[in-house]
């Protein structure tokens, strides 16, 4: 569903990633792990096309990504989803307004399937009864659970998550990674970037070590977390726990 070869990207002379190389098979699950400043977020924003990057190859679903081209990259977005730490949720609009939002919801021609369609993905997400509440009237993981909806209603072939449970207080995080083990259990491909390793161990099919804009270490968690083989990845497990 993913395919990335030799991807290099660049902020000036700071050359952030250096020749990534991933394959992503549907369904899979991939945890992202390593130190601030490895390139983990830039990687993700490589890959929904909010970075344009120096050389390589990046393919979604196998429609390459260019970034001289418009309609190419809309269409792109359409197929990956993307949640932030940060909820990014419209405080002026109401919870179902805002899953709505999502492009390719709500069609003009038939605009009450997409509040149904919302209705649905709320209810998915625990959230059935908030259709109408304003996002100031939630808590955190609620509205981290909102920010989910909004990125499933585009149906996305691929859902890049970025540390999306670390803003929240500790007593909300459990019920967010419900919805992306929910998620990951239902086959949804999913690449996320976290801090929870337990969480990484029990949910993830592969996991990905990055250091210094590189794949240092990829594979199994049991192997990754029980077995880490480089000293890079020993020292950040200890550094962590
Ligand atoms: P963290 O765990 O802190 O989120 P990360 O692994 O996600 O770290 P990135 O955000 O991908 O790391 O950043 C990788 C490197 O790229 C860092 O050195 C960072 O300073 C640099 N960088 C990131 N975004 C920009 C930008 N917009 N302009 C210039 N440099 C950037
Ligand atoms: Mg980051």
């Amino acid at each position: 569903i993913v395919e990335i070869q030799q991807l290099r990207k660049s902020y000036g002379s700071n050359e952030v990633l250096k020749g990534i190389d991933l394959q992503v098979a549907p369904g899979e699950v991939i945890a992202i792990i390593g130190k601030s400043g490895s390139g983990k977020s830039t990687l993700l924003r490589c890959i929904n096309g909010l970075e344009e990057f120096q050389s390589g190859a990046l393919s979604v679903d196998g429609q390459p990504l260019l970034h001289g081209n418009a309609a190419a990259m809309r269409e792109l977005r359409q197929h990956v989803g993307m949640i932030f730490q940060s909820f990014n949720l419209f405080p002026h609009l109401s919870v179902g307004k805002n899953v709505m939002l999502a492009p390719g919801l709500v069609k003009k021609t038939d605009p009450t399937a997409g509040e149904a369609k919302a209705r649905q993905l709320l209810v998915r997400v625990g959230l059935g009864e908030k259709f109408d509440a304003f996002p100031d009237q939630l808590s955190g993981g609620q509205m981290q659970r909102v920010a989910i909806a909004r990125a499933l209603a585009m149906a996305p072939s691929v859902l890049l998550c970025d540390e999306i449970t670390s803003a929240l207080d500790p007593e909300l995080v459990g019920e967010v990674l419900r919805v992306v083990e929910s998620l990951a259990v239902e086959g949804m491909t999913l690449l996320m970037v976290t801090h929870e390793m337990s969480f990484a161990r029990k949910v993830s099919n592969r996991v990905i070590f990055m250091h210094q804009g590189r794949v240092h270490e990829m594979g199994p968690p049991a192997e990754l977390f029980g077995r880490p083989q480089t000293p890079e990845l020993q020292q950040f497990l200890a550094s962590i726990t």
